[in-house]
């Protein structure tokens, strides 16, 4: 029996080996591919609820050609936020965002920043000379962040979003409704967005309770200056309700799911008006 931080005591088995060996083997495998530059980023469709058409995109990383088989990014991205690694996959996704979207003017860019980016003391430099070196406009940039590391470094967190404010950078509190988030918090770090999670989404048209919770925070933001995106929208019967409720962007398979560049622009071009 061995002490844990965490959980306080543990029985020690030759399965956790096992599993401390096979995420040690992620880590070295991704730290590699992020040299060889393996990684890919996809992109997904973000529509105005209004507008009918696509106004955004989330930028999503892939990692395709790792030799022992693809891992989601929930698998992998993780191990890089324990590891460090993310600080680096974090950059990348962004310069190639930015890279990717430069000449494509109408559409906004959304890329995910973890929280345990924030623990390097030099990320808001990284994300200046980002967006200094490819020359993206800081006013199509949007950054999602979790809520996780708010709770625990309230003042860092501050810190860091109002400096991306400063730049003209959009924040955007991503997963709302799946964790704790207070009202409290989001009047606090002045969040341009939030993304209702897949979680409420999901249940909005078949459940009375939660389509009235939807209501009224959709609502709630609206009225504290913030838009709402609905993330995970599958069906005609869910834009139709969180479009009425007043959700400003919508995203999820229904409009599309993420796509390479190339794919993504042909599909714009497609429904672009002759
Ligand atoms: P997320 O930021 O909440 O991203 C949305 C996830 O929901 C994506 O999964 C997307 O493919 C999926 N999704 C979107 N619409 C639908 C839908 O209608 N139905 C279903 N079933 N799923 C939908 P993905 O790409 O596998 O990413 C999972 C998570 O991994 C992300 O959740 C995010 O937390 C993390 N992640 C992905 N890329 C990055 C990245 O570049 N940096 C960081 N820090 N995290 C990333
Ligand atoms: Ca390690
Ligand atoms: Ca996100
Ligand atoms: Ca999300």
């Amino acid at each position: 029996v061995k002490a844990n931080g965490k959980s306080g005591v543990r029985i020690y088995t030759p399965d956790l080996d096992l599993e401390r060996q096979r995420q040690q083997d992620i880590e070295d495998q991704l730290r590699r591919a992020l040299r060889a530059d393996e990684l890919e980023v996809v992109y997904q469709p973000i529509v105005g609820a209004m507008e009918n058409r696509v106004v955004a995109v989330e930028a999503l990383v892939r990692w395709p050609r790792r030799p022992e088989g693809e891992l989601t990014p929930d698998q992998f991205v993780p191990i890089a936020e324990r590891s460090g690694l993310i600080n680096q996959l974090g950059l990348f996704v962004l310069r190639r965002a930015c890279e990717d979207f430069l000449d494509v003017e109408a559409i906004k860019v959304a890329v995910n920043v973890s929280p345990a980016q924030f623990r390097d003391p030099d990320f808001e430099r990284a994300v200046m000379r980002t967006l200094l070196e490819t020359g993206f406009s800081t006013a199509r940039l949007e950054l999602e962040v979790t809520e996780g590391y708010l709770i625990d470094h309230p003042q860092r967190a501050a810190a860091v979003i109002s400096f991306l404010k400063t730049l003209g950078v959009a924040v955007a509190l991503d997963d709302f409704g799946a964790g704790y988030t207070s009202i409290a918090y989001l009047q606090k770090y002045g969040f341009d967005r939030i993304k209702l999670d897949k979680s409420l989404v999901d249940r909005v048209t078949i459940e009375k309770s939660t389509g009235v919770l939807v209501a009224g925070a959709i609502h709630m933001a609206n009225a504290l200056d913030m838009a709402v995106t609905a993330e995970g929208v599958e069906t005609e019967e869910q834009a139709y309700v969180l479009g009425l409720a007043g959700c400003q962007r919508l995203q999820g398979f229904l409009f599309g799911r993420p796509m390479p560049l190339g794919a993504f622009l042909a599909m714009a071009a497609a429904a672009a008006p002759a």
